[in-house]
């Protein structure tokens, strides 16, 4: 099966015995599992952490499934949602598919068809995330980035080095010209997987990209902050 090694599966679901049992058998899968078990414990977790895949119980304590979904969608948070439902209804169904969910799996559900569709929907999202290839070098703006010398090129031939770290962030940014790229995929990219900066971290990089590439640093057009959501490349 066409699956990343170390994906990473968050199941939010209140039945305990339901809860364990998917959680064995996605480990057995070779899948990284965190659980979690009501509504507000879901937005808690994928507010730190990547992950590529939620498992949704439709009936959560606190906060149900829809809801989450639905506030995940809105942080701009576009982590495939699998639900699952008790109720086998239509109407349900259809809900969470509008409130930006990508699967749904009535219960009680055949264990195979669950991971089939757990692998499909990781495999799929990893192919659409896969960036645009940039090359080594990258010009705008009358600037020239050379990401494996780490160090940009201005108009007038000054050099500005760039950290490791740096370079990488601007690589994954420039990548993603003109999209939002969220604090986790950062996290995960840059910083990788357990290693968690504060946002203040990010911030800084993103005032020094400024430094080197803005002519007024106050007013950028180039890297933009979306507070609570991520950072944007623009090259205009
Ligand atoms: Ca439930």
């Amino acid at each position: 099966m066409n699956k990343s090694p170390r994906a990473t599966v968050l199941v939010a679901e209140d039945e305990e015995s339901l809860r364990e049992a998917l959680k064995l058998n996605l480990e057995l899968e070779g899948y990284e599992v965190t659980t979690t078990d009501t509504g507000p414990g879901v937005l808690k977790t994928v507010k730190g952490e990547y992950f590529d895949l939620i498992i949704l119980d439709i009936m959560l304590p606190e906060m149900d499934g829809i809801t989450v979904c639905e506030t995940i969608r809105m942080q701009h948070n576009d982590v495939p949602i699998l639900f699952l439902s008790a109720r086998n209804s239509g109407a349900d169904r259809v809900e969470g598919l509008k409130k930006g969910g990508d699967d749904y799996l009535t219960k009680p559900f055949n264990l195979e068809e669950l991971l089939l569709r757990v692998s499909k929907l990781i495999t799929k999202n990893k192919r659409m995330k896969e960036p645009q290839s940039i090359g080594d070098t990258y010009e705008f703006d009358g600037y020239r980035i050379d990401f494996s010398a780490h160090e940009c090129v201005d108009k007038s031939g000054k050099v500005q080095e760039l950290s490791k770290k740096e370079a990488a962030l601007l690589k994954l940014l420039i990548e993603h010209e003109g999209e939002v790229v969220s604090r986790e995929q950062i996290l995960q990219i840059v910083w990788g997987y357990n290693v968690y900066p504060t946002t203040r971290t990010i911030d800084n990089f993103i005032l020094n990209f400024r430094k080197y590439f803005e002519r007024d640093s106050r007013n950028p057009v180039h890297f933009h902050s979306i507070r609570g959501i991520g950072y944007k490349f623009t090259a205009k």
